[in-house]
């Protein structure tokens, strides 16, 4: 059952390995089939250098498993969480990359401060809210996707692609498994340009033309960028 996109879903989670951006069992990523309405996985806590694509998990947009013998990722609450809030999310990814974890730690949103940034997310990089203790107590991976939506009230989740959990790390999504990883991969840049930059001039600025250019220039109803 929907071997292709376990195929691909496994493929965009040891992707995560090849760029660095999870150690140990630290990460995951899931794709959704819209029209079956089932979501294809990483199992919890194997290791990437023995996990296969037949290892992948197919769970409901309720969290029941509909296939697969491991146990589906532990964050898998939060991405189905994603998945029914947001039509147009085609895969979701999870990891604890260094610097994007280091400004979910710091509780502070990842302004944006550069053409790196505003060419794949249009506003700041936002950090959700402290969970309050019955969030924590209670369905907490369903509360940390909960605090996500949340944060994204008024905001177009395709147009900034993640999020930094508060004390916890950096989630993104896209179109489908390997354009969600791309936005991890980029976001993680994004972060460390960000710490680099605010180091070195905690005072800076950047003009808000510049963002709409770059952001529309690849997203934009006239966008150019790239090939016909
Ligand atoms: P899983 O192995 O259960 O997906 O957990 C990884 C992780 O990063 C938890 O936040």
């Amino acid at each position: 059952m929907l071997e292709k996109l376990k195929e691909e879903v496994y493929k965009a989670n040891m992707d995560l390995v090849k760029h660095g951006l999870v150690i140990f069992t630290w990460g995951n990523v899931s794709g959704i089939d819209r029209e079956k309405g089932l979501v294809v996985i990483k199992p919890s806590g194997v290791d990437y250098d023995v996990m296969k694509p037949e290892d992948m998990v197919v769970v409901d947009l309720q969290g029941n498993v509909v296939e697969g013998q491991l146990k589906p990722s532990s964050d898998t609450p939060t991405h189905l969480a994603i998945y029914r809030a947001w039509p147009e999310v085609g895969g979701v990814v999870h990891t604890h990359s260094t610097f994007a974890t280091g400004w979910s730690q710091a509780g502070l949103d990842i302004p944006n401060i550069g053409t790196t940034h505003a060419d794949y997310f249009h506003e700041a990089i936002p950090c959700t809210a402290d969970m309050t203790e019955a969030e924590v107590k209670g369905a907490y991976e369903l509360e940390t996707g909960n605090v996500i939506i949340k944060r994204f009230e008024g905001m177009n989740p395709m147009h900034t692609p993640g999020v930094l959990v508060k004390n916890h790390g950096p989630f993104a999504w896209g179109k489908d498994p390997h354009d969600a990883v791309h936005n991890a991969v980029v976001m993680e840049q994004v972060a460390k340009m960000a710490s680099i930059a605010f180091a070195a001039n905690p005072n800076l600025t950047m003009n808000p033309l510049l963002v709409e250019k770059h952001f529309n220039r690849k997203h934009g109803p006239n966008a150019y960028y790239g090939q016909n």
